[in-house]
C-alpha cells in the first residue's frame, strides 16, 4: 500500500521509516511534489492532523495520514501544547522553545508533562484517528543530543534517561509518536 506522510520533517520521517514495515510505501511530500506549506490553523491536535491530511488527499489525490503533536506542561495548563513548534516565535527554534519552557518553569515544582500525538488518516475520503501519549517531566536543564524538538528536557517516567540521550529504537518504543503508530499499523495490517 503507498500512502503519503504529511510532514517536510526529516527525523519523523526517519523515525517512521524505521517502524513501518515493508507493506506500506510511505511517500513524502517532496515525493509527490507538495512544496507548499500545508496549512495548521486549528486550536486541536486533533484538528490540525485532519486539516493537514485532508489537505493532500483533496488537493493531491493521495491516501494519507498527517500527525501533529504537543508537549503539555501540567503547570503551563497544557501549553506549548498545539503551539509547541513555534513556542517562542515563528523561527520555530528548538533551542528558543526550550529557554522559553525553561524559564516559565524556573520557580515551579510542579515538573510534570507529557508528550501527545494525534494521527489523522484519510483513505478514499474517509478518516480515521489515533492517539498516543507518554508522560514524563521538564527537567532544570538541556541533557543528550539525539532526537529533535525538546528532547533533550523531558525524561519519560520510569527512566534516567531524556528522550535525547535515548538511541531512535528506544525511543520509538515507548514514545508518543510511537504509540500512534503502533495503532496505525495495527489497523492499516487489518485493512
Ligand atoms: P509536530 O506536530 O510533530 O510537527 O510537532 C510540533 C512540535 O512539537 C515540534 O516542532 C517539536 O518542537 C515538538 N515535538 C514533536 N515531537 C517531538 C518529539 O518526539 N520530541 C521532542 N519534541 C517533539
Amino acid at each position: 500500500m503507498e500512502l503519503v506522510f504529511a510532514t517536510n520533517n526529516k527525523h519523523k520521517l526517519e523515525e517512521l521509516q524505521a517502524m513501518l514495515g515493508k507493506q506500506i510505501k510511505l511517500l513524502s511530500l517532496k515525493d509527490i511534489g507538495c512544496k507548499e506549506e500545508i496549512p495548521e490553523e486549528q486550536e486541536t491536535l486533533q484538528g490540525n492532523a485532519a486539516q493537514k491530511a485532508f489537505y493532500v488527499y483533496n488537493k493531491y489525490g493521495y491516501n494519507c495520514f498527517a500527525d501533529d503533536t504537543g508537549l503539555e506542561i501540567e503547570a503551563l495548563n497544557g501549553e506549548p501544547g498545539v503551539y509547541s513548534a513555534r513556542y517562542a516565535g515563528e523561527e520555530k527554534s528548538a533551542e528558543a522553545n526550550m529557554l522559553k519552557v525553561l524559564e516559565k518553569l524556573a520557580k515551579i515544582n510542579n515538573r510534570k508533562a507529557r508528550f501527545r500525538t494525534v494521527i489523522s488518516l484519510v483513505v478514499n475520503g474517509d478518516e480515521k484517528q489515533f492517539e498516543g501519549a507518554v508522560e514524563g517531566e521538564i527537567l532544570k536543564e538541556k541533557r543528550g543530543e539525539e532526537g529533535f524538538g525538546y528532547d533533550p528536557i523531558f525524561q519519560p517516567t520510569g527512566y534516567s534517561q531524556t528522550f535525547a540521550e535515548m538511541d531512535l529504537s528506544e525511543k520509538n518504543n515507548i514514545s508518543h509518536r510511537g504509540k500512534a503508530v503502533e495503532k496505525l499499523v495495527n489497523h492499516l495490517k487489518n485493512v
